[in-house]
């Protein structure tokens, strides 16, 4: 059960990438004997309906348009359950959430953000940890959070810089 990373590929079925994430969730939930309730279902799905993170406050007015309660503790709590089940990634520098393509064993991840179409692509940064770890053991320091998030221009959005220039 290995859901395909298009990672940047602009022109990939991104129904596929949604379809996959919700079956993997709903297979790993029962596995792990965890409810996908509804919410928590469609707020997966909306985290999901593209590759750019979404903040909670972004989400509450699809909420609201299904029936759910949309205060933001109930948007907040899915959101939780979906973090600790490894549905989703938070990144810190935006405040916001992005589906993980390969939830079935926790990991490291790290991002590589598009500060021009803001997509985010998760990378493993397994090498960045150890240097990370050695470096700060160096120092006497214990590392306790570790936020790898990195900012730049996707190859689509520098083939538009480069348009631009011409
Ligand atoms: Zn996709
Ligand atoms: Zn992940
Ligand atoms: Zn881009």
């Amino acid at each position: 059960m290995q859901i395909e990373d298009p990672g940047f590929e602009s022109d990939h079925n991104h129904q596929h990438c949604i379809e996959q994430a919700l079956n993997t969730a709903r297979v790993l939930c029962n596995q792990r004997a965890q409810r996908l309730t509804a919410i928590r279902e469609l707020v997966l799905k909306l985290v999901w309906q593209n590759h750019q993170p979404m903040g909670a406050y972004e989400l509450l007015p699809a909420l609201a348009d299904a029936g759910f309660n949309s205060a933001p503790p109930t948007v907040y709590r899915a959101l939780e359950f979906l973090q600790e089940q490894g549905f989703v990634h938070r990144i810190a520098s935006l405040n916001a959430y992005v589906g993980c393509p390969h939830p079935e064993s926790p990991h490291r991840s790290g991002f590589l953000i598009c500060r021009s179409c803001q997509r985010a692509v998760e990378l493993n940064t397994g090498n960045v940890h150890h240097a990370l770890q050695e470096s700060a053991a160096d120092l006497g320091f214990e590392i306790e959070q570790e936020m790898v998030e990195v900012v730049g221009l996707c190859p689509d959005c520098q083939a538009g810089a480069a348009d631009a220039q011409s």
